[in-house]
């Protein structure tokens, strides 16, 4: 596992919170962009060498939303880069934590992603995600 790629934050309202968020790091969102499989629009920042991901759900029932409605608002995953994402599926499937989709799916920001249920990792939804190159 390498660096943390970005932090994932649950919001209500993207237009608020991209204010909010460039405000805070004195620097615009660089992308915006709807992943259908995930009913989420996100918008992404950069800070140094650090990227935000703010995720709004465009679904009542998305995965987003149900979050919200049991957290509130918040950081809802941590997401570490990996160079090989079938690999680390294995080795920490192995470890015995509990993934999620133990295929890699098209995430935003153009990766491949799985993801590690918080029951196993202390409560914290991790992702993992790998470039995926062009
Ligand atoms: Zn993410």
């Amino acid at each position: 596992m390498n660096n943390i790629e970005h932090v994932g934050i649950a919001v209500k309202s993207l237009d608020k919170s991209n204010k909010i968020f460039a405000a805070l790091l004195g620097t615009s969102h660089y992308k915006t962009e709807e992943v259908k499989s995930e009913n989420v629009r996100t918008s992404f920042f950069k800070s140094g060498q650090n990227k935000i991901e703010l995720l709004e759900s465009t679904e009542p029932e998305g995965p987003i939303a149900k979050f919200i409605e049991k957290k509130g608002e918040g950081i809802h995953h941590i997401a570490f880069a990996v160079d090989d994402i079938v690999s680390e599926i294995s080795r920490l499937k192995e470890e015995g934590f509990i993934i999620l989709n133990e295929i890699p799916k098209k995430g935003a920001d153009n990766k491949l992603v799985a993801f590690l249920h918080p029951k196993s990792t202390n409560g914290v939804l991790i992702e993992l995600c790998q470039e995926i190159a062009n």
